[in-house]
């Protein structure tokens, strides 16, 4: 098959857009829709990456880096060790190879440290605890460093099934926090990605010999979250642009209700954002700490 923008031999066929692509075609697609989505934003100042190690934040901080490095804006990774046994040492480690080979500044920061708890030792949901703990510690190193804006690796497989699985569960509160404007506190998001198919994001990677970590968290990601995966999945094969129609859906409403404002008050405890009075993570350790002392006693 050739590519259908030049004559070279096509490494991908679109089914979404009816487009082969060759190599240098590709690249330049994953890029404009990487392009598109951060111009969204005004960068500058300091830019924070969350860096796993694997493929999509490997993806993210090789395209930003590229992308702004040279425009005076600091480029920094940002890694969270969750505590999990085995897994996080190998992502670290292709972390680690990455940006030395972007010579971008990097830190890592542990929930053992932060909060005093591993996900090896959480026995009731560990990927919810370790997400809420994620979301907010990186919040936390963000602003610890200095960003203006924090981006992060979602996908659009990621974004689709996030959004699908807030409409399945009627909660439109959350649905319109996905995409929060900046706020008090809260260091400003972006996801590069989210128009990226994730087996886009993963042949952008092997194509351009990025260094990723192809290991999966032991924790799997939730029965709910594989079941409209696997939906999506099938949806998509039969109708393609499920996954865009879904997430460019999402921002159509954001910008019908002029993103409404949602309440956001101080923590009392950390003082960082809380819908209530305790934040997140904070409501989260102390389920964790009621729970081991009910098993104590
Ligand atoms: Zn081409
Ligand atoms: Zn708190």
């Amino acid at each position: 098959m050739k590519c259908d923008k030049c004559s070279a031999p096509a490494v991908l066929f679109q089914k979404y857009s009816g487009l082969h692509l060759c190599k240098t075609h590709f690249f330049a697609d994953v890029e404009k829709k990487i392009k598109r989505e951060v111009r969204k934003e005004k960068i500058e100042g300091t830019l924070a990456i969350a860096f796993s190690g694997g493929k999509d934040s490997a993806v993210a901080l090789s395209v930003l880096n590229d992308l702004f490095s040279h425009r005076g804006v600091d480029i920094i990774a940002i890694s969270i060790d969750e505590g999990i046994t085995g897994y996080r040492e190998n992502a670290l480690e292709s972390a680690a190879i990455l940006v030395a080979e972007l010579g971008v500044r990097w830190e890592v920061a542990s929930f053992e440290q932060h909060f005093g708890i591993r996900i090896d030792h959480v026995n009731e949901r560990p990927c919810t605890v370790c997400g809420i703990l994620r979301r907010s510690l990186l919040n936390r190193l963000a602003k610890a460093v200095g960003a203006s804006t924090l981006a992060t690796g979602h996908n659009l497989d990621d974004e689709a099934q996030t959004v699908q699985m807030n409409y399945l569960r009627g909660d439109i509160d959350r649905l319109l926090r996905l995409d929060h404007p900046a706020k008090e506190g809260l260091v400003r998001r972006v996801k590069p990605l989210k128009y990226v198919p994730e087996k886009e994001v993963a042949l952008y990677a092997i194509l351009k010999g990025i260094p990723i970590n192809l290991d999966e968290c032991r924790f799997s990601a939730g029965v709910f979250r594989a079941e409209v995966r696997d939906m999506l999945n099938e949806l998509e094969l039969k109708h393609p642009g499920t996954k865009y129609a879904l997430v460019k859906g999402l921002e159509r409403i954001l910008q019908l209700t002029n993103r409404l404002p949602f309440e956001l008050g101080q923590c009392t405890r950390c003082s960082e954002p809380a819908v209530g009075t305790l934040c997140q993570s904070c409501n989260v350790l102390d389920k964790l700490r009621s729970t081991s002392q009910d098993r104590a006693t």
